[in-house]
Formats: C-alpha cells, structure tokens, sequence
C-alpha cells in the first residue's frame, strides 16, 4: 500500500468527527493530523489530543518559522497543520488524514498535487443545521456563523475528486474506505 495524504473536509455539523473514527479503527494505515489550533478546548477536549492548543502569539510565532503546511483562520480563530504531523506518518509508511476546513484544503490542493481530497457532503442543508444545534456546543452567534460559512464551503466542495453524502455514518465510512483502498493501490 503506497502511503497518501488524504483531505477529509465538508461543513461544520456534518459529521467528519464520527466518520473519521470510524475509518481509523477500521483501517491499521490510516492515522489522523492533530492539528494546532487558538480556540478554546470544549468540554472533554485534550491538548495533545484533539488538537494542539496554541496561544495567538505560538500560532503566528509558528506561521513565521514556516511550521505549517497549511492554515487558515475560521471563525476569529486560527487553525493549521504542521508539515512535521504530516511527515512523520508518511515517512513511517503510514497514510495521513487532514480533517480541515476548506481554506486549507484549497491550500493542500496547491502545494500537494497528490493528495486525495474528500468533500463529506450532509444530507441537505436542513439537516445540517439540526445536527449543528444538536451538538450544543456552540452558541446561537456562532451557528449561524458556520452556517454562512457552510454555503461558500458546499460551493469549493465541488473542486474536490471525491464527495460522499453522509446520510448513513455506516454507508460513508464504507465508501471512503474503497477510496482509501483504490488510492493507496496506485
Ligand atoms: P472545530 O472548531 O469544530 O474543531 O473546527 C472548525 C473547523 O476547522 C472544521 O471545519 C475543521 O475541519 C477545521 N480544522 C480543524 N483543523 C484544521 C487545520 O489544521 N487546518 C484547517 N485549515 N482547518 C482545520
């Protein structure tokens, strides 16, 4: 298997959280980016873990060392892949997820014409923003934030190779698992 780099990305409330660990214990050679982050923790949430949770000044002290492979600001905080989280997988032959938000990923789609880019599209856009209040994690402000966000999202989304319509988490973690499995055989 040829280790890749692959771009989940889709709508904040769709569900990548879920699909993503579905897909990393079902399959050995796939391992998840930690990415650095400023915002805060949520509840249940572990430096380390989650993400790298960094202050504003380590963030940009970090963009102008040249750390990241990507970053973007997303909702008045910055969120961004370092290129190490990325080599370290590739190098041990290990295949390499980056859950990221779409200013990234128009990034990642520059600088890494290999990587495979999957765009997890929600049902319809109302059942987007069930799920995104069901989550109560966030406040009505940012809601409503995400979901302006979410149409600019579902528009760059159509540049991706691959979209998978996350109706079932079951039915989506199957199909991306086939990608996985075609892309990783070429
Ligand atoms: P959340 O705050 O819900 O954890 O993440 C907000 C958005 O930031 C999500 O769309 C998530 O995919 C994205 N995100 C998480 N890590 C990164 C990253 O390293 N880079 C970029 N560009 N986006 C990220």
């Amino acid at each position: 298997m040829k280790p890749k780099l692959f771009v989940i990305a889709g709508p904040s409330g769709v569900g990548k959280g879920t699909i993503i660990k579905d897909l990393l214990s079902q399959n050995d050679n796939l391992t998840l980016s930690v990415s650095s982050t400023t915002r805060q923790p949520r509840p249940g949430e572990a430096d380390g873990i989650n993400y790298n949770f960094l202050n504003q000044e380590q963030f940009k002290t970090a963009i102008e060392n040249g750390e990241f492979l990507e970053w973007a600001v997303y909702n008045n905080n910055y969120y961004g892949t370092k290129k190490s989280a990325v080599e370290d997988a590739l190098n041990i032959g290990k295949s390499i997820i980056l859950e990221i938000e779409i200013q990234g990923a128009l990034q990642i789609m520059e600088k890494c014409p290999d990587a495979v880019f999957i765009f997890i599209l929600p049902p319809s856009y109302e059942e987007l923003e069930k799920r995104l209040r069901g989550r109560n994690t966030e406040d009505e402000q940012t809601i409503q934030n995400r979901l302006k966000i979410t149409q600019k999202e579902l528009e760059i989304g159509k540049k991706f190779k691959y979209s998978v319509v996350n109706n079932k988490v079951d039915e989506a973690v199957e199909k991306i698992l086939e990608i996985v499995n075609k892309e990783c055989e070429c």
